[in-house]
């Protein structure tokens, strides 16, 4: 897989522009990421930082020199007829991931390389009998990630991609938002085949530019398929060093062939004369490493262990940084981790995404969200008055109990007043009594019945258990 991974950063790679998505066409650019004569690129240092940063994180080893290569093809969104990049001295090499496998499993994938370059424009074929080119997004920094051919399924390529994007979440490198293009997929398949004791293997496939997870899963089980039917039909299997390139259309949901190419490129690489090299100190190294954080899966196993919540549980609060460190300052204050698992996962998650921010942004206090959730497990209130309360803490950040007895939700546990009015719902349904008592297929329904007119009568504020306590010590 190679996957390419647009870094959070003000400016462009090379340049002052600002990397802004969705401003006017070509009106984030200057001459240096156009490409004019006589101009002089300048390394955007914080790109190179998260880069490291990432590198770190993917457990590869860092190159202490590196320097940059100029990638030369002609392309009409590449102004500049050349990619800056790194060809022969990465910053990254032989790092691995781990990725979830289901079931609390995880496999390691390794890592070939990771190395940065500059984006090119966007071309856009969208009216008439011509073609638009963009250069707004031209000299973008991107972080270039290459796998080795380590996932069997679509499946497995999913995960990667996924756990990806949470890692560079975590790490605050990328917003690695999809819709707006941060995260780009390559997956190059081809099959291994064992048949009559010989075994064959099919030519490689790369399917080109992908940028949704449904994508990227749906087109390397298509081209499986593909190339086990071609395989049994034709017999046909890899030259050596022949590729070819497909392209996912996403409507019919098949793969279309887009380009044959029998070798490598040759994109005639040769050092970029306007760029230093860059040397990487073991005190700047040093200072990149203490970024790093606790990694997203890892944290994930974490929860399961430690908190004993499932690993769903432990994978919803662990998908955004946001929420996994409220969620441990909750329960650093004293919050019983899957009661405020819940409240999190139902409530604040769901504000959050209303508000676009994160859950450790909604303006709540963890000590307050403790204490509401102290209050369910105490039966003060419901879980579903819980939620209402939630949702006034947003607002306003007050105790939670001040808000349970302003709102009046503090659930009535109060055995003596409850009895009362468990005794007048009876004396007013006695039909439902003798269903209850009559036992039998009625009597579970009358009983809830009989739940259900105390709860209506203190307007939901009674505690569903003690009422059910009393009911059943009157009826049997
Ligand atoms: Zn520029």
């Amino acid at each position: 897989m190679e996957i390419h991974v647009q870094l959070c950063t003000k400016s462009k790679m090379f340049c002052g522009c600002a990397v802004e998505f969705g401003a006017e066409p070509n009106s984030r650019v200057c001459p240096v990421c156009l490409g004019m004569p006589g101009v002089l690129p300048v390394m955007n240092k914080q790109a190179y930082e998260y880069s490291v940063l990432t590198a770190l994180a993917l457990d590869c080893g860092i190159a202490t020199f590196t320097k940059w290569d100029r990638k030369s093809y002609y392309y009409p969104d590449l102004p500049k007829n050349y990619q800056i990049s790194q060809y022969d001295l990465p910053l990254g090499e032989s790092g691995s991931i781990e990725i979830p496998i289901g079931s609390g499993r995880t496999k390691k994938i390794r890592i070939i390389r990771a190395h940065l370059e500059e984006d090119a424009g966007k071309n856009l074929h969208t009216t008439g009998n011509f073609s638009q080119v963009d250069l707004n997004r031209t000299g973008t920094p991107l972080l270039e990630i290459v796998t080795e051919p380590d996932m069997n399924s679509g499946a497995e390529v999913r995960a990667l991609a996924v756990e990806l994007q949470r890692m560079v979440r975590f790490l605050g490198v990328s917003d690695a938002d999809m819709q707006k293009g941060h995260m780009r997929f390559e997956p190059n398949i081809n099959l291994a085949i064992t048949k009559d004791g010989a075994e064959y293997r099919t030519s490689i496939v790369e399917i080109k530019n992908l940028n949704s997870f449904r994508a990227l899963e749906r087109s390397v089980n298509y081209e499986q398929q593909r190339q086990l039917g071609e395989f049994l039909e034709t017999g046909k299997v890899m030259k050596t060093g022949s590729k070819t390139t497909r392209g996912w259309d996403d409507e019919r949901e098949v793969t279309v062939l887009q380009r044959e190419k029998e070798e490598a490129h040759d994109y005639r690489y040769f050092p970029e004369p306007d760029l230093v090299p860059v040397e990487l100190t073991h005190q700047w190294l040093e200072e990149i490493r203490s970024n790093l954080c606790e990694l997203p899966l890892k944290r994930q196993m974490r929860y399961v262990e430690q908190y004993k919540l499932s690993d769903y549980d432990a994978g919803v609060l662990t998908a955004d940084r946001s929420t996994a460190d409220f969620f441990e300052q909750v329960v650093q204050a004293g919050g019983e981790p899957k009661r405020v698992c819940n409240m999190l996962a139902q409530t604040g998650l769901k504000m959050a995404n209303e508000k676009g921010c994160g859950v450790g942004d909604l303006g709540v206090g963890a000590q307050n969200v403790a204490r509401l959730a102290a209050m369910v497990e105490a039966d003060t209130v419901s879980a579903g008055s819980a939620a209402t309360i939630f949702e006034a803490m947003i607002e306003t950040d007050t105790d939670p109990q001040v808000l349970a007895e302003k709102l009046n939700l503090v659930q009535k546990s109060d055995a003596g007043e409850l009895d009362a009015v468990v005794e007048q719902v009876l004396a007013d349904n006695p039909q439902a009594v003798a269903d209850v008592t009559a036992g039998g297929k009625k009597s579970k329904k009358a009983r809830g019945f009989l739940l259900g007119q105390v709860m209506q009568k203190t307007k939901g504020s009674a505690n569903p258990k003690v009422v059910s306590e009393i009911l059943a010590g009157k009826l049997n």
